[in-house]
């Protein structure tokens, strides 16, 4: 039969992403609404085995909404990794009486609450919370909005000192593995070329577009590249290496993790934060919240550690007519 739920956990674990404390605030308020008890969970896993928790009421949430980062912190357990730290985490679940968690991360949060719902049977509810976008089932994860509008803000600006000074410029953006911020700012900044690692690229053709458009009068030329290709700093060597046009190099680094979300992401945050809620409620047990076609969809945790396939190819090209 299913259990009512009276008390619920939340935590934030993983990289940060703006837009999680307007998770948190949805979480929590939707939780009361429902005369359930919210319990904020500090330091993603890690806190929630070291049973680092208190009571978050309404007013505890207030005037977070706007605000960067996370207000239960975050950070990556070893200890979860293995299955002495997820019995301990359990334990700390049963003395605290929690009926169920929401789990605001990407894909590795979402592998440990699945592993852990498997192991102990805990319900568990993921909110897809990360930067990069690469979430399956979910057009978009809570932060991504904002990390590119962080991105494009900067390459505004680089470009116009670049067009000043006629200059070729090398902006890294973040993306280990997605090209989701690299893309997405190159077409919205009118970048000259992208360089994301779901895709090959050559050095030869990108070298050649460059001395053809110097020779066009192009005044600047922005080449985009996400940290997981390689260092802006190599590929800024190697053009001038190979064309001898001087190349200057930007890394933007920590700062598209940070800032006020945009409301984009602070209205998906809240959507899905209470969402997640009501599936717990409702006595729905390792799903993943998210929004397809602008509509929420739910599915498995279990689908949703699978990293989602992005369609890049169309978008490389448009960015190549445009040039
Ligand atoms: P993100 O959620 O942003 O992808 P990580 O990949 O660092 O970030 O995952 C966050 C945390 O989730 C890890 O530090 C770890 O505690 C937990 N986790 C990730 N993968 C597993 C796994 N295979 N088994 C158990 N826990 C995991």
């Amino acid at each position: 039969m299913k259990k009512k739920m009276k008390r619920i956990g939340v935590l934030t674990s993983g990289g940060d992403a703006p837009g999680m404390n307007a998770a948190i605030r949805s979480i929590v308020r939707s939780a009361v609404h429902y005369k359930m008890e919210a319990f904020g969970i500090f330091r993603g896993y890690e806190g929630l085995i070291n049973e680092e928790m208190k009571i978050l009421d309404h007013r505890s949430v207030s005037n977070i909404i706007n605000r960067g980062g996370t207000i239960l912190k975050t950070g990556r357990s070893d200890k979860f990794k293995t299955a002495a730290g997820r019995r301990r985490a359990y334990e700390v679940i049963k003395r605290n009486n929690i009926d169920g968690l929401v789990l605001i991360g990407g894909d590795g949060t979402y592998r440990g609450g699945h592993i852990f719902n498997k192991e102990w049977g805990v319900p568990c509810i993921g909110v897809p919370g990360s930067i990069d976008n690469d979430i399956k089932g979910t057009d978009f994860t809570i932060g991504s909005d904002t990390a590119v509008n962080t991105a494009l803000e900067a390459i505004d600006k680089i470009r116009d000192t670049a067009t000043s000074m006629e200059r070729i410029f090398i902006v890294e953006v973040m993306g280990r593995s997605s090209g989701y911020i690299a893309i997405n700012a190159a077409l919205s900044g009118g970048a000259e070329d992208v360089l994301i690692p779901e895709r090959k690229y050559d050095m030869q053709e990108l070298c050649q577009d460059i001395v053809e458009g110097n020779l066009r009068g192009k005044m600047s030329w922005i080449v985009i590249v996400a940290e997981g290709v390689a260092k802006a700093g190599d590929i800024a060597k190697m053009i001038t290496d190979t064309t001898s046009l001087e190349t200057r190099v930007v890394t933007l680094g920590h700062i598209q993790r940070g800032g006020s979300p945009t409301a984009r992401d602070r209205t998906l945050a809240t959507r899905l934060g209470a969402e997640a809620v009501s599936l717990l409620r409702k006595g729905l047990n390792a799903k993943a919240v998210g929004v397809i076609g602008n509509k929420i969809n739910i599915v498995g945790l279990g689908t949703a550690v699978t990293k989602k396939a992005a369609d890049v190819n169309s978008l490389c090209r448009l960015i190549k007519i445009l040039t």
